[in-house]
């Protein structure tokens, strides 16, 4: 039985913070997002989000949708490898593959619902229902020093039962050395601990850090340099011991295969609405797996993309299998989002850490249309 796509629409979200926060190379004062809305002739609609800038995204979807409207919904790969053809000489990475990861994972959405069974159930899971999460935050403010606001963020973390944390990091060798010893300190020596320079480093100072605070049991060492450069991965990874972790910037099958066979990386972590969607981040799993790999995903934005990887985090192998095998991580963003879970009629939380996997049909969320409403940007200049 076919049914067919009748409709596509890109919604850009923007909400304003209260406090705007920054990272090694920029500082943010809204968050945005673009999600997609797919409906099919049968009338069930399908959710899904592009990660990175929301009108370019919402830009690219607008341009997909002539190609969409029509073709079998089901057909998640077809419809991919249709839509990445068609776009591939100028769309090999970035907005292209991401608007196509948010198209992706609304198609799953939308075939979930069809079959009344969740998305990890269609691809053949589960091998987990639930995923101990990390916390993400430790933004730098406009005032206050690190070593203070810093320090008491990730005690608080610790109270509310997360068993690791990520430290952003990019601010200078010595700097970022001193807070981190801090942080080591005031977590403990039992809570996980990892670093995220968002490639503000060079190979050189990238190899001077990971040496200086090797010793504090540091779990990965993401993003040391800027993505297009394989090399100095390698070489980072050669010069210091901290696994290296990073592919938040990657994409496709094609752009993990050099990173798998350079082994430029110890832990890949894909976007699920930037590499590809769900369709083409199972794939490039199945690649890590085999080239023994770790593959941690990384998730940025709404409930809808948290819930793609949580989908996906349920069906990634353990390797090796053993009794007490080693579980990938979900990484669980606590930075300020107003929209985040609003766009959920019911939000995805953590208890104690640990933050189940949704078993409703398709992604297993169901969308709050008041929320997207409210933070929809229409007919308005707006930061993409
Ligand atoms: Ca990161």
């Amino acid at each position: 039985m076919t049914v067919r796509i009748a409709d596509v629409k890109a919604h850009v979200l923007e909400a304003r913070l209260s406090q705007p926060f920054g990272w090694s190379f920029n500082r943010t004062e809204v968050r945005t997002g673009c999600l997609v809305e797919i409906t099919t002739e049968s009338g069930d609609t399908g959710w899904g989000e592009c990660f990175g800038p929301a009108q370019l995204n919402a830009a690219v979807v607008n341009a997909f949708r002539p190609h969409l409207i029509g073709e079998p919904a089901l057909a998640t790969d077809l419809i991919w490898q249709k839509l990445y053809g068609l776009f591939r000489d100028q769309g090999q990475k970035g907005l292209v593959v991401t608007a196509l990861s948010g198209v992706d994972i609304a198609l799953w959405d939308l075939k979930g619902k069809w079959f009344e069974a969740p998305v990890w159930q269609l691809m053949g899971g589960p091998l987990r229902r639930q995923v101990s999460a990390y916390a993400t935050g430790t933004y730098r403010l406009d005032s206050g020093d690190p070593l203070d606001y810093v320090v008491r963020e990730v005690e608080g973390y610790v109270k509310q039962g997360f068993s690791a944390v990520k430290l952003k990091i990019g601010f200078g060798v010595e700097d970022d050395a001193v807070l981190i010893k801090a942080v080591r300190e005031a977590i403990g020596p039992h809570v996980g601990l990892m670093l995220d320079a968002n490639h503000g480093f060079d190979a050189v100072e990238a190899i001077r850090l990971g040496n200086h605070v090797a010793n504090l049991n540091i779990g990965w060492f993401e993003e040391p340099v800027v993505p297009d450069d394989l090399g100095s991965y390698c070489e980072v990874r050669r010069g210091q011991p901290i696994p290296v972790a990073g592919g938040e910037c990657e994409f496709t099958r094609w752009g993990f295969r050099e990173v798998l066979t350079r082994r430029a990386m110890d832990i890949i972590q894909p976007d699920t609405c930037a590499a590809g969607g769900l369709t083409e981040c199972k794939k490039i799993a199945d690649m890590a797996a085999a080239f023994g790999i770790r593959y941690v995903p990384h998730v940025w934005g709404t409930g809808i993309g948290l819930a793609a990887a949580l989908n996906l985090l349920a069906v990634l192998p353990h390797n090796p299998p053993r009794l007490s095998p080693l579980e990938p991580l979900l990484e669980f963003d606590r930075s300020e989002h107003p929209f985040r879970q609003a766009v959920l009629s019911r939000p995805i939380e953590h208890a104690d850490g640990m933050v189940a996997v949704p078993d409703g049909p398709g992604l297993g969320i169901t969308i709050n249309r008041a929320a997207i409403d409210r933070f929809k940007v229409s007919g308005r200049e707006n930061i993409a």
